[in-house]
């Protein structure tokens, strides 16, 4: 039985619970591995100072210890060039007590993200970007390295119990990361959704939307999928991570999704912002690099 509340409405689909029980049940396959004298172990590269990078990179290390995998964190300047990254990149990819390999997003300008991602060895490649790891994922295998915030989606569908099958999902956003996979996972065969992709040319937004059975927002940028576009009786996925500025925080600002938040009294189950999708993308990263170090040591 998942963990769920009851709040106004819609039931909320708590990605922090569900994203533990992913994590504690890691623990007979970290043991068997450790059995074989195996010590799982996730690299973590981080290029510069941005603020967001270095929170979630931390809420990875702290996954780490809470999971019992060893991590190590490389950070580099801000200034470093492309080819001392992927310097970096290759080093650890010879590394054989490496068996996962992150390099945080969003790197600096000038920097060429799909070069860098697709130096990883796909084996170790835990983000599951590479072009292999999608290439399977686009040619019907879901088995292997799936990227983390889709894959934590379809875990949080999967352990609620919510059915997708010939139901209308929309998913606004295409990226590489999120949205685009995301259409994949879903009109996969077996989960059977009818898939739309939205993005910043579509037309008629709010009136797709209020069509959609199942919506997920992978937009990035603050409530900007309005509570009366929300069909009752749906499933609102909310990806969208903003930092708004509030100064009655002590930090001086706060989070808040890509869906307004009056939505929760219309949609039948809805994931919070926080606390909904990212800790699942950190649940999947602990599993990939599980996944990963099986790979590695068969
Ligand atoms: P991105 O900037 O790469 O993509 C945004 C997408 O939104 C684009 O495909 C664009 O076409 C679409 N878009 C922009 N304006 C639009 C409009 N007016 N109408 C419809 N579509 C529009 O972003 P991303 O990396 O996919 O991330 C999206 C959001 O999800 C961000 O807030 C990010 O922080 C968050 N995110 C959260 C997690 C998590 O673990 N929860 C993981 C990754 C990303």
């Amino acid at each position: 039985m998942v963990p769920f509340e009851s709040i106004m409405s819609a039931t909320v689909l708590d990605g922090k619970k569900i994203g533990r029980l992913i994590e504690e049940e890691l623990h007979n396959r970290i043991i068997s591995l450790q059995s074989k004298g195996v010590s799982p172990h996730l690299a973590v590269v981080i290029v510069g100072d941005d603020p967001a990078s270095h929170v979630y990179v931390r809420n990875k290390e702290m996954a780490c210890e809470r999971c019992g995998i060893q991590s190590t964190r490389i950070d580099l300047e801000e200034g470093i060039s492309e080819q001392e990254i992927l310097d970096t990149v290759h080093r650890l990819n010879s590394d054989d007590s490496v068996h996962g390999i992150l390099v945080q997003s969003p790197l600096p300008d000038g920097i060429n993200e799909s070069l860098v991602t697709d130096a990883i060895s796909p084996e170790k490649d835990v983000d599951g970007f590479h072009k292999m790891n999608l290439g399977r994922l686009v040619q019907g295998d879901a088995s292997g390295l799936l990227p983390c915030t889709p894959a934590g989606v379809m875990k949080i569908l999967e352990l609620s119990n919510i059915d997708v099958s010939g139901k209308n999902a929309l998913i606004i956003g295409r990226s590489r990361i999120v949205g685009m996979p995301m259409s994949i996972l879903l009109a996969q065969r077996g989960i059977d959704a009818t898939v739309t992709i939205a993005h910043s040319r579509t037309e008629n937004l709010s009136e797709i939307c209020r069509r959609a059975d199942l919506v997920v927002a992978a937009i990035g940028r603050p409530e900007f999928v309005k509570s009366d576009w929300i069909k009752p009786g749906s499933t609102v996925i909310d990806v969208g991570i903003n930092r708004i500025i509030d100064s009655s925080r002590k930090s001086g600002y706060r989070l808040v999704g890509d869906v307004e938040s009056g939505a929760s009294d219309i949609a039948e189950n809805i994931t919070p912002v926080p606390g909904g999708v990212g800790p699942m993308t950190i649940a999947m990263l602990m599993s990939n690099t599980i996944m990963a170090t099986e790979i590695q040591s068969q």
